[in-house]
């Protein structure tokens, strides 16, 4: 946008500059000119002079000599002939005046005498003085007033004419500076307008036509050079930002709208507030993706989720949102359903039935034949006045639902809100019970199957301020998703190093085992050294401390795992597998722990009193560890029979309601007198 404003001011400024130089050549040039005529005038009548003694010298010779009157008469005849001569005075050798000349009243004959060769310059006339020669020989001596034109003489009378001259060259000077202030300003103002209308990056790619050869060619040329750059910049910084604000809204492997995306659209939909229809979205999540990550390798399960929204969208092309939520979680979302819930929910059912079939499961890459289940979350809802974030919340309830009970699907319903809020609020009151001592460790007695007291397993509990005792059943799952498993285990750790070390100090106890169970979500960089530093610290003997750890370790990081366990039975660390047999158990697996006991789980041993298959299963247990020369104790005990049997089994070491119960350290009896309340 140029203004008016700007447009004469090079102009203005070149004319300005112009008038200042032609006053300032003008003035110099006058007096040069002046100076030079000046000169030239003085030379001038120095010549006059000389001429004039020259016409005069013979009649003044006669004058002087011979005192003869008429050559005054004749001298004077003669001067009047020249011009610029307004007096003459001549004097003799005695500094006499013998002639006076003088062309008009003013100047008046000289008095006094004259010196040889003196120049004086008047207002407007020149006074020369010089010696007189005759034959060689000085006769006198004159003095000739020649007129002579000063400064301001010259001045005045050239005084027009110069005016004239300024004048002039004043006006061809101001023709000039327009012209060139035009053929200055005008590519610039072109330049401006050019540039004026380049106001959008959508017209960044025009250029300026290079019409000079010049400077301004040059300038035109980086102009076009620097546009180019920009425009260039532009489109790849552009395209950057597409790119990213692609990969921040959808996800790149699968193309599918992430989740911050998928809550913007939906939450589009439930904006329309169309009231009293049903609508319905799933969640699909693969089972035990971490297994099939491991097993095949990440290019593998990368894959299996390209090929798995391939189908997704395929199967469900109708639907109205797909999203990918998670590493191997996918929202399919059906709007306007329904106005009857009945008939939503059939619909629901029947979209699925798809997922539920061997053929969709089944994948081939790269030659393998991989299966997949999944677990699906449902939710079938209204609006009303639900968020996107509550729709999408109460879904994700469904789908850990399914999860937790191990179903492939789940529909979401008010059991799962009020277990999920349960599980909520458990999560949020865990940080807050370790800062406020609300955990405690009860011990559980373990036995020979002499009767005597074999060692301890550390069970915690939470004394809730509000909610009373509540069991590890409730919170220790929770604790291990949202990661506060670490630190309460670290002080699970640090408590049962302590309560060891109490027992090292007594005779009756010092013997025994303490067991502290540690979840596999502990097992990070600093597990080992932890646990090293309490034995340490509370100077307790390694070999006095077991720790039990279920299968589930095994499934992830394995070798890194054993490596870990290594470590800790390097240091004289009792190591248990608990829970044995429910898990994954391969033998495989076990040839390669470092391992001292295996734990029996309790769902045999309480089974095996109606089932035969429990003792066979316990009896192959029993067997394994006698091969693998590993203790074998069995947990649930619950009964004499039960402990009979067992020990008709082999079975060496026991736990169980029988023998005791889980309690707090200042009920555990130190005493082997259970033996006899037993009669072992
Ligand atoms: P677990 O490690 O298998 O512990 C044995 C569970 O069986 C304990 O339940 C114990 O009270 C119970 N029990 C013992 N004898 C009998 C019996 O004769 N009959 C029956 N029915 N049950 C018996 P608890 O204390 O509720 O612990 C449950 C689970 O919570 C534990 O199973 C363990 O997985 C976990 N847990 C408990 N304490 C800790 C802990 O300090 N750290 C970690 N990471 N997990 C713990
Ligand atoms: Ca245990
Ligand atoms: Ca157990």
């Amino acid at each position: 946008m140029i203004t008016k404003a700007y447009k004469g001011s090079i102009s203005q400024k070149l004319t300005l500059a112009i008038f200042f130089i032609t006053s300032i050549t003008v003035l110099i040039g006058y007096t040069i000119a002046i100076s030079l005529y000046i000169k030239a005038q003085k030379e001038d009548d120095i010549h006059l002079n000389s001429t004039i003694q020259s016409v005069i010298a013979q009649d003044l010779a006669k004058l002087i000599f011979l005192n003869n009157v008429t050559a005054a008469a004749d001298i004077t005849a003669k001067l009047k002939a020249f011009k610029g001569l307004n007096a003459v005075t001549v004097y003799n050798s005695k500094h006499k005046a013998i002639y006076e000349y003088s062309k008009n009243q003013e100047y008046k004959p000289f008095i006094n005498s004259c010196n040889d060769n003196t120049l004086r310059t008047y207002k407007d006339s020149i006074e020369l003085t010089s010696s007189i020669f005759y034959a060689g020989n000085k006769i006198g001596c004159s003095r000739i007033n020649l007129h002579f034109d000063s400064i301001f003489s010259i001045i005045k009378k050239h005084l027009e004419s110069m005016l004239v001259f300024y004048f002039f060259m004043l006006l061809l000077s101001l023709i000039l500076a327009k012209y060139y202030a035009k053929r200055f300003t005008k590519p610039i103002l072109y330049l401006a307008d050019f540039l004026d209308s380049i106001e959008f990056t959508s017209s960044l790619n025009r250029r300026i036509n290079i019409k000079y050869d010049d400077e301004f060619g040059k300038l035109y040329e980086e102009t076009n050079m620097m546009l180019e750059n920009i425009e260039s910049s532009l489109i790849s910084q552009k395209k950057a930002e597409e790119e990213l604000k692609f990969l921040q809204q959808y996800d790149a492997l699968t193309g599918f709208a992430n989740k911050e995306l998928f809550l913007k659209s939906l939450q589009i939909q439930i904006d329309k507030k169309k009231e009293n229809i049903w609508h319905f979205m799933f969640c699909l999540n693969i089972k035990k993706f971490n297994q099939i990550n491991e097993l095949y390798g990440h290019t593998i399960g990368d894959i299996l989720l390209q090929k798995l929204a391939q189908r997704i969208k395929q199967d469900f092309s109708n639907a109205t949102i797909f999203a990918k939520i998670g590493v191997d979680e996918f929202i399919v979302c059906y709007r306007d359903v329904s106005k009857n819930r009945e008939n939503a929910v059939g619909k629901a059912e029947k979209s699925i039935e798809i997922l539920q079939t061997e053929v969709y499961n089944e994948f081939r890459i790269n030659e393998k034949l991989i299966n997949i289940s999944l677990y699906i979350g449902i939710n079938v809802y209204q609006d009303e006045r639900n968020s996107s974030e509550d729709i999408l919340r109460a879904t994700d309830a469904a789908l850990h639902m399914a999860k937790n009970e191990d179903k492939n699907l789940a529909f979401y319903n008010k059991e799962i809100e009020n277990e999920t809020l349960k599980r909520l609020e458990i999560a949020t009151d865990l940080h807050q019970a370790l800062k406020e001592h609300q955990f405690e460790l009860y011990y559980q007695l373990q036995y020979k199957d002499d009767g005597s007291i074999y060692g301890a397993e550390a069970l915690i509990r939470w004394n809730h301020p509000q909610k009373g005792l509540i069991p590890p059943v409730e919170f220790i799952e929770i604790a291990e998703n949202s990661g506060v498993i670490v630190a309460v285990g670290d002080w699970i750790i640090k408590q049962g190093c302590k309560q060891l070390a109490n027992w090292g100090k007594d005779d009756r106890t010092k013997e025994w085992v303490l067991a502290i169970n540690v979840s596999s979500k502990q097992f990070d960089d600093y597990l080992v050294s932890k646990i090293k530093n309490a034995i340490v610290k509370n100077g307790i003997n390694s070999t006095k401390l077991k720790v039990e750890l279920t299968e589930s370790l095994f499934l992830e990081n394995f070798d890194e795992n054993v490596q870990k366990l290594q470590e800790l039975k390097d240091y004289g660390i009792q190591i248990s597998i608990d829970d044995f047999g429910t898990g994954y158990s391969s033998l495989q697996y076990l040839k390669k722990l470092p391992t001292n006991q295996i734990k029996i789980d309790q769902s045999f041993v309480v089974g095996m009193l109606n089932d035969t298959k429990d003792i066979a299963i316990i009896k192959s247990i029993i067997e394994l560890g006698d091969a693998l020369e590993l203790d074998v104790i069995a947990e649930g005990v619950e009964t004499k029979e039960h402990f009979e049997l067992l020990k008709s089994l082999h079975c060496r070491y026991f736990q169980g309601y029988y023998f005791a119960k889980p309690q707090p350290i200042e009920k555990i009896k130190l005493d082997n007198s259970l033996k006899m309340q037993l009669n072992l």
